[in-house]
């Protein structure tokens, strides 16, 4: 029975359920909590909150989320395992690195970055850390790491995000753990997101590219799905240069055109995020984890998404996604 890694342990591919295969629970700026902590206040009032919430998504019926905080989003999985005993979810941890343009300076003289100097082929120390992660455990806790995770925005296929992307698709084929991708489809970086994956000899079908569902480009996500990959519709929720509408409309579409085995959903929502300022967060109420079930789905039902669609993008290909083709 194949399995994947969770925050509790391993569970088997047919006992997920429905998952949404993008929600961060803490997303922080590691070195600003640790050095100014008045923002994030008490560690147990967080851990409390996020319990809660996590255990209202869970009674709606969804049983597990993909948490794909990695280095670059301040992961941090003790307090992930302290929570995840006291909700009645299953929490897939990722690893991997999210930068947009440079890795950080950790990396700058190792791995790579030392070939021109030694007049070798070093391997990146990038691959053992998120094999380690997938194989062993993560930083002595029980979790291991079941996704692994770059990022590619509009400033295309940097050297920083080339690299990162190559050696996640090398401890890819190493452990078999599928992968997810920060891209920007407005900017069409799926595109370069395939060259690069498909080099190293990554099957699409265990890519998710996220944030899809930013872009209303029927025809571009179309050629994503017929290259292989899902395609993350994972920002429900954030409605600031789009609408609800917009973004459910695009998953309507491409139903419509025979794409549901395609398509994941989710809403990249957290239950902590310091990269805006706290009040703020008042402009994006339904960014939450209940937000699927409670607009999303009923609006999609009504507008031609068949049940049995809902239930190919929740369960799945989720599934799928990591049990392989
Ligand atoms: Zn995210």
């Amino acid at each position: 029975m194949p399995q994947v890694q969770t925050a509790r342990g391993p569970v088997d591919t047919a006992e997920l359920g429905v998952t949404l295969m993008h929600e961060h629970i803490f997303l922080v700026d590691a070195e600003i909590q640790q050095n100014h902590p008045q923002e994030w206040g008490s560690e147990a009032d967080r851990i409390a909150d996020a319990v809660g919430k996590l255990n209202e998504v869970a009674s709606l019926g969804v049983g597990t989320i993909v948490d794909p905080t990695v280095i670059g989003l301040g992961r941090y999985i003790p307090r992930i395992e302290k929570l995840a005993q006291q909700v009645d979810l299953n929490i897939v941890v990722a690893t991997g690195l999210y930068t947009y343009d440079e890795v950080p300076f950790h990396f700058h003289h190792r791995g790579p970055a030392l070939n021109a100097v030694l007049g070798t082929e070093v391997p990146d120390p990038m691959v053992d850390m998120f094999v380690g992660d997938i194989r062993d455990g993560i930083a002595g806790t029980s979790v291991k790491a079941g996704m692994l995770k770059c990022a590619i925005d509009h400033q295309g296929m940097t050297p920083g995000v080339e690299r990162v992307m190559r050696a996640v698709a090398l401890a890819h084929k190493e452990t078999g753990a599928p992968i997810t991708v920060h891209t920007h489809p407005g900017s069409q970086q799926g595109l370069a997101v395939q060259k690069v994956l498909q080099e190293e000899g990554v099957d699409p079908r265990r890519v998710v590219l996220g944030h899809s569902g930013d872009s209303t480009d029927a025809d571009h996500l179309s050629e994503l799905a017929e290259a292989g990959f899902l395609l993350g519709m994972d920002r429900f929720g954030i409605n600031l240069e789009t609408t609800f509408e917009a973004r459910a409309d695009i998953v309507v579409e491409m139903c419509r055109r025979g794409y549901a085995e395609s398509m994941v959903l989710s809403q990249d929502a957290s239950c902590y995020f310091d990269w805006i300022q706290q009040d703020l967060m008042a402009l994006l109420p339904d960014w939450k984890y209940t937000h699927i079930h409670e607009r999303v789905l009923p609006y999609l039902l009504e507008n031609g998404v068949t049940q049995d669609q809902v239930d190919t993008m929740l369960i799945v290909n989720p599934r799928r996604c990591f049990e392989g083709a």
